[in-house]
């Protein structure tokens, strides 16, 4: 008992993951699961079931480090661009959730059930001009445990109503703050208004010290003027089913 808290502490610093989502069941409200972060817009959301979900898997030549051996029992792709829609970046045979037709020209409007998660998609699009530019984009909606968990993928714009609708509420949203290809930090910070997500705002795509990318913007940007900022050590941060915070978090991870 009294080992508890200090493996969690020490696990929290040094940004590892030890042991499974249960070991920090110890807090006061209930773990639906984890997020990893591993770059650009990939995470793993790993759920206190043991279900792991790869989320926008990326290459080798973004320069980020990618993990030896990772599996995963699903994955899912918000659109075939080169740095979220590499399968090889895990081992075995996950089930794979396309958010685009084959034909890149059409959504694939997904709805289901995997184990303890439920999966839908909305479609949206990679620029302001429906996808003229940059084409299509899927946003992915995780429910697992009774926390909703949205990522935008490379979403292009602010959302109109229907889209608004279509999503619905979160309470998690994984959202690209980084420019160029995706919404700015100014747009993201509106369509986080739009959305206004209940618990945590996880900010992705975008530049850091390891991401070859020269077009994006760092992460400085969208943290000007919001409150509520926490840094955490390492990739990973746990999810809770808390009824209600004070405000919104913006949890910044740490991809080393
Ligand atoms: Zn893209
Ligand atoms: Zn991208």
């Amino acid at each position: 008992m009294r080992g508890l808290p200090s493996a969690i502490v020490l696990a929290a610093a040094l940004g590892v993951a030890v042991g499974p989502p249960r070991a920090a069941r110890a807090a006061a409200a209930p773990v639906v699961g984890r997020l990893t972060w591993f770059g650009q817009s990939c995470f793993l959301l790993e759920t206190a079931a043991g279900t792991r979900v790869l989320i926008d898997p990326i290459p080798k030549n973004l320069g980020y480090p990618l993990p030896a051996g990772l599996r995963a029992d699903l994955v899912t792709v918000s659109h075939e661009h080169a740095d979220h829609d590499n399968l090889a970046m895990v081992t075995g045979k996950p089930h794979v959730i396309h958010g685009l037709t084959a034909d890149k020209k059409g959504w694939a409007h997904v709805d289901e059930r995997f184990r303890d998660v439920s999966i839908r998609s909305v479609g949206v699009y990679h620029d302001d001009r429906r996808g003229a530019q940059r084409g299509l984009d899927t946003v992915f909606i995780f429910e697992v445990g009774g926390l909703r968990i949205a990522h935008l993928g490379d979403l292009g714009h602010t959302l109109d109503d229907d889209q608004l609708e279509a999503i619905g509420s979160v309470d998690v949203l994984l959202v690209p703050v980084g420019g160029s290809s995706t919404v700015d930090a100014y747009q993201a910070t509106r369509v986080i208004d739009q959305l206004h997500p209940r618990l945590m705002v996880v900010p992705m795509h975008y530049k850091t010290d390891a991401s070859a990318s020269k077009e994006l913007a760092p992460l400085d940007a969208f943290l000007e003027r919001k409150a509520n900022v926490r840094h955490v050590a390492g990739p990973t941060v746990v999810l809770t089913s808390v009824k209600a915070r004070p405000a919104t978090e913006i949890v910044v991870l740490n991809y080393r």
